[in-house]
């Protein structure tokens, strides 16, 4: 069986954490970076691309990259508020008023949960990696405001990307558990999540072991995207009485535009006033044009006091549903980008007036809620007892549209509840159940959830039939319903399938679907960095016969010059016919050839070394094996180094040469014990230089041993 992780599947960002060793931590993604952008795209290739670099084409191929997705997730089309649908690719509809994204470059239209599911699988498979161990399993969490439809759409998209979803979990909650699991006296909390898409409240009490959801609220259709179109919106009315031109119609000037809006916002977190500089962001017949203007902190609270002001009927009715009053709060814990913004900051402290705690990062806490959770569920987390509530009241549809509630708002789950009903007419053997969501009193003003008839109630007078609705949540706060004659005895159930939820049978299409891309991807990574591989080696090759022959005259060489240019030839035609396996072949011909022409080298060297007892070169042994880099079947292949592409040279060459004093051979790279400690490496640079390698080396997690084998290479082959 393979590890449980914790992932917090935001709009904006998303997490992976685990529990290891009984402490959670966050898993950075492949990248090096310890959150994933929620975007997912496709290349010019046609290729799958998730995360940063598809967050870095969305400028350049607005219709092929999609974010903040989780907007969509679970929701009907004829749902979505205009301010929604204002993304750069396409949001469509389909017959049953699914919402549906076409993808041109792949011509393939792709349901929200099945870009959620590519983002889950580059999650599940970054954790793989740096666990050494396959993820077969998630907890993943939802905003606490979710609907039943949003949170089984959710567990989908976990399907679809082949996880085995142990359990879907409140944002707000999670944070709650990776706040409280240090300190377990007696607490309530108020924790405030507003990411890129959506807002949350809770109100928690901690007490030893106990986590007690008592309320909570929130809007799932507000988050730090509403700021970035205020700005947008700002910028694009002022070009368009400036140059009569309406930005947001053109794809790439939109993308363009929010990106530039997210920026100047977030900027504002800090300072009082921003540059916002666009230049060509279009056309006109009078030539290109560019946009150039500054906003002040308070011009853009301005912009977007009203979004504040929703705010705060959420937190009151978290307050009012929890029976407590502000004072009686100890702790508010601030989660989410969005909670970073002084405005929405103020807000909550006009409310509580304590200040927030500093002891969470608001961006990874969910991520490690979840992980604590998936702990609790596989027994590494124990004497944690967890009771969260249902966010938004459910109910049936009766006589003259009525919403009869069943489960209240905030009642603590898992439960069940059921009351009687009848027939409303004289002889009716058929009764529809219609499930409800929400707290308007007429059914229709609130969330249809879904609709199933009970048949075969034996004819009798109105009102004498007694037919039993039950309604099941579990603990992932998702719904059962099931209703049952009390005479006959006749049950009829449904897991309610929100209507914009997929059938089992598409579920099992798009999981094939996403395992097969898994597995293309990675055999098309897996080409590319062969042929990258086989071409370095090439220069590689070229290089080390330039030198050679520089060193000692092309006499010596010209034995392993003809076979090596040869080999050259033979991967270069290889390379050029896509013949995979004669790439192979002149691969390791190739290694050969060098490692002999290497050996020779060497010998060379040691006669040099004889004859020049006394003199300057000084040999230093490092205690390696030669077969642990050469040739090419020692296994450097397995290598943790292999990854980085031309890093494992690195060794080699090092072997290589190791006998004469490399300070002039490898041009000051290294100090004259062919020591290749960080130190002693930049030292030979001038100061800039060498903190600019150091930085470079950081940014891309490499080994340290690696580190200069990215930016040297252009020096080096
Ligand atoms: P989600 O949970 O929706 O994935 P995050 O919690 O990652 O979102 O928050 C992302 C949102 O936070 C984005 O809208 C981003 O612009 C915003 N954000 C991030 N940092 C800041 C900041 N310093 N000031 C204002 N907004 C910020
Ligand atoms: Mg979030």
């Amino acid at each position: 069986m393979g590890r449980v992780v914790g992932i917090d599947l935001g709009t904006t960002n998303s997490v992976v954490a685990v529990i290891e060793g009984g402490k959670p931590i966050v898993i950075a993604n492949a990248e090096g970076f310890r959150t994933t952008p929620s975007v997912v795209g496709f290349n010019k290739e046609g290729e799958l691309v998730v995360g940063q670099m598809a967050r870095r084409q969305a400028v350049l191929h607005p219709k092929n990259t999609f974010y903040g997705v989780k907007r969509f997730i679970g929701r009907k089309y004829s749902e979505l508020e205009p301010e929604s649908k204002r993304v750069a690719y396409t949001v469509r509809r389909d017959r049953s008023d699914n919402i549906k994204i076409p993808c041109p470059q792949i011509e393939k239209t792709f349901a929200p949960e099945e870009i959620s599911a590519r983002i889950l699988q580059k999650l599940a498979e970054d954790a793989e990696k740096y666990l050494g161990e396959a993820v077969t399993g998630a907890v993943i969490t939802v905003p606490a405001y979710f609907n039943d439809a949003q949170r089984q759409a959710t567990r989908d998209a976990g399907k679809i990307a082949g996880l085995d979803v142990k359990r879907i979990i409140n944002e707000p909650t999670a944070a709650a558990l990776a706040y409280g699991l240090e300190k377990r006296n007696y607490q309530t909390i108020l924790v405030f999540d507003i990411g890129g898409g959506t807002f949350d409240v809770s109100i928690l009490d901690i007490k030893d072991n106990l986590f007690e959801v008592r309320a909570t609220c929130g809007d799932s259709q507000l988050g730090g995207d509403d700021f970035d179109k205020r700005i947008v919106d700002w910028l694009a009315e002022q070009f368009l009485q400036q140059e009569g031109v309406d930005l947001r119609k053109e794809r790439q000037s939109l993308q363009r535009l929010m990106e530039a809006a997210e920026k100047a916002k977030i900027e504002l977190s800090g300072v009082k006033v921003t540059e916002i500089n666009l230049p060509f962001i279009t056309a006109t017949a009078e030539g290109p044009k560019h946009l150039e203007t500054r906003l002040t902190r308070s011009q853009f609270e301005d912009l977007c006091g009203d979004l504040v002001g929703r705010l705060r009927k959420p937190i009151k009715r978290a307050m009012s549903d929890a029976g407590i009053t502000p004072p009686e709060i100890d702790e508010v814990v601030l989660v989410g980008g969005s909670s970073r913004i002084p405005m929405v900051q103020q807000l909550v402290r006009s409310f509580i007036d304590i200040e927030p705690n500093k002891g969470v990062n608001p961006d990874e806490v969910v991520a490690v809620g979840a992980a604590i959770q998936a702990g609790m569920l596989g027994g590494e987390v124990k004497d944690i007892l967890l009771l969260d509530v249902t966010p938004i009241s459910i109910g049936l549809e009766t006589i003259g549209g009525i919403n009869k509630k069943l489960l209240p708002r905030n009642t603590t789950i898992p439960t069940r509840r059921s009351d009687v009903f009848s027939t409303g007419e004289n002889n009716q053997t058929m009764v529809e159940i219609h499930v409800v969501q929400g707290e308007r009193e007429m059914a229709r003003d609130n969330k249809s959830l879904g609709r199933f008839k009970l048949t075969g109630i034996p004819p009798a007078p109105r009102g004498v039939p007694q037919v039993q609705v039950s309604f099941d949540i579990d603990a992932n706060g998702i719904l059962q319903v099931t209703a049952r004659d009390r005479t006959t005895g006749r049950e009829q159930g449904i897991t309610i399938q929100g209507a914009s939820n997929l059938s089992d049978g598409e579920i099992e299409r798009m999981m094939r679907e996403a395992a097969q891309y898994a597995r293309e991807d990675r055999e098309k990574r897996e080409r590319v960095e062969k042929r990258n591989k086989a071409r370095a080696l090439v220069d590689k090759a070229q290089r080390t016969l330039k030198e050679v022959t520089l060193d000692f005259g092309s006499q010596f060489v010209s034995y392993h010059r003809r076979r090596i240019e040869a080999l050259c030839n033979e991967i270069t035609e290889s390379l050029r016919e896509n013949d995979e396996r004669a790439i192979d072949r002149a691969e390791s011909d190739l290694r050969d050839a060098l490692y002999e022409l290497n050996r020779e080298v060497k010998w060379q060297y040691e006669e040099d070394d004889e004859i020049d007892l006394f003199g300057a070169i000084k040999r230093t042994f490092t205690g390696e094996r030669e077969e642990d880099y050469w040739p090419s079947n020692s296994g450097y292949r397995e290598r943790e180094d292999y990854r980085y592409g031309g890093g494992y040279y690195d060794n080699e060459d090092r072997r290589d040469y190791e006998t004469r004093d490399d300070r002039d051979y490898y041009g000051d790279r290294r100090n004259s014990r062919g020591d290749y400690s960080r130190s002693s490496r930049y030292d030979d640079y001038p100061p800039e230089q060498s903190s600019r390698r150091g930085r470079t080396s950081n940014r891309n997690n490499i080994p340290r041993q690696n580190n200069w084998d990215e930016d040297d290479d252009d020096e080096w082959y």
